[in-house]
């Protein structure tokens, strides 16, 4: 599973990429894309990890040697990259600067490196204007294998048996962060390394799309937007928005909810090799705009997902690098009148000839208590 999930030949396709992109090397500290290239789920420490792709070659790794154990137990300690250990008073920024051939002109920093590690590596080599590396790796990161696609099903598959679970958390009576805990306990035991998320709207909450677990009061007859997702063993993400409604539904409620699930459908009807992301989002902001509903669909359709929960490609107007089969992406179209409001959200993925759903509960309002 992680062999193929992390490929060894994934290592010189970024080399490539590196070189193509012009940059001398690529400086990859713990993060997605050091997950990405290696396997390595390396914790973010004060010290120095930091995998090394020279443009010519060979990649190796800088460790702090006391993690130098877990590097080699790690999928990136069968790829054959060197691992350099080094020493509390070495400088690991200098050991970098020295293995490399002088006079590098460009370099690639990972996105999330610290900006006082960025910051290190500007003064041991002061020639080499520092880049984003995520331009570099996006390409790939966004054109998933059938492993990944595989690992995303297997999240869409985990998220969506929480969601099963929910009806039973949900009752009027209980705060939102009371059923957000038992949502998290079941995020884990459904087979999730990590809980990412949980949004739990109600009423009111439920209009405002990023609503923080607070401590109302759910009361009987109000809609509940759940949003939630996490991380696997396998380091791919889940994210699937389902609507609830504790007892009766208010009647403009239930109005607008069928429009929300026919513009999410429309969108993913648009997914196709070849069709623009943001196509995708006008095929289903349209039909909220027809129905008189576009001023409270406030934000963007989708965004990729894979070892990050947001990711390109960003399924948003203006957004015309077409699509092609492999990309994997929320659609995620919401509705926010108040005093409540609405979103469905599932993974897709672009196939040869459409879109396969990677989360398969039902887009009904589900009635509870
Ligand atoms: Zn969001
Ligand atoms: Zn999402
Ligand atoms: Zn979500």
């Amino acid at each position: 599973m992680t062999k193929e999930l992390y490929p060894r030949e994934r290592l010189g396709r970024v080399q490539e990429e590196a070189a193509r992109a012009g940059l001398g090397a690529l400086f990859l500290t713990p993060g997605p894309d050091l997950r990405y290239v290696t396997g390595y789920d390396a914790l973010p420490l004060e010290r120095l990890t930091c995998l090394v792709v020279p443009a010519e070659g060979e990649a190796f790794m800088v460790v702090p040697r006391l993690e130098l154990p877990a590097a080699r137990e790690s999928p990136a300690g069968g790829l054959g990259v060197e691992l350099v250990p080094w020493d509390e008073t070495d400088d690991p920024f200098a050991l970098v600067a020295g293995r490399l051939p002088g006079g590098l002109a460009k370099v690639g920093v990972a996105d999330r490196m610290w900006a006082v590690m960025a910051l290190r590596f500007r003064a041991a080599l002061p020639g080499a204007e520092q880049v984003a590396a995520g331009r570099v790796l996006s390409g790939l990161r966004m054109r998933k294998s059938a492993a990944e696609i595989a690992a995303l099903r297997e999240a869409g598959a985990a998220i969506d048996r929480v969601h099963a679970r929910v009806p039973g958390f949900l009752k009027a009576g209980r705060t939102e962060r009371e059923v957000g805990r038992d949502i998290a306990d079941a995020i884990i035991a459904e087979g999730h390394a990590a809980v990412d998320f949980v949004i739990v709207g109600s009423g009111p909450n439920g209009a405002s799309p990023h609503a923080e677990l607070s401590d109302r009061v759910i009361g009987a007859g109000e809609p509940v937007v759940v949003d939630i997702g996490g991380t696997m063993p396998s380091g791919y993400c889940s994210d699937s928005t389902r609507d609830y409604c504790v007892g009766e539904p208010p009647a403009d409620y239930l109005a607008y909810y069928e429009v929300l699930k026919e513009a999410q459908q429309a969108s993913c009807d648009a997914v196709r090799p070849g069709a623009t992301p943001e196509a995708v989002d006008a095929a289903g902001r349209e039909v909220i705009a027809a129905a008189g509903y576009g001023e409270y669909f406030i934000h963007r359709t989708g965004h990729g997902i894979g070892l990050e929960t947001h990711e390109e490609p960003y399924i948003v107007a203006g957004n015309t690098e077409p699509l092609e089969a492999g990309m994997a992406f929320s659609i995620e179209p919401g509705i926010y009148p108040g005093p409540h409001g609405a979103r469905i959200e599932d993974i897709v993925v672009c196939t040869a000839d459409g879109h396969e759903r990677m989360n398969r509960t039902g887009r009904g309002l589900v009635v509870v208590g």
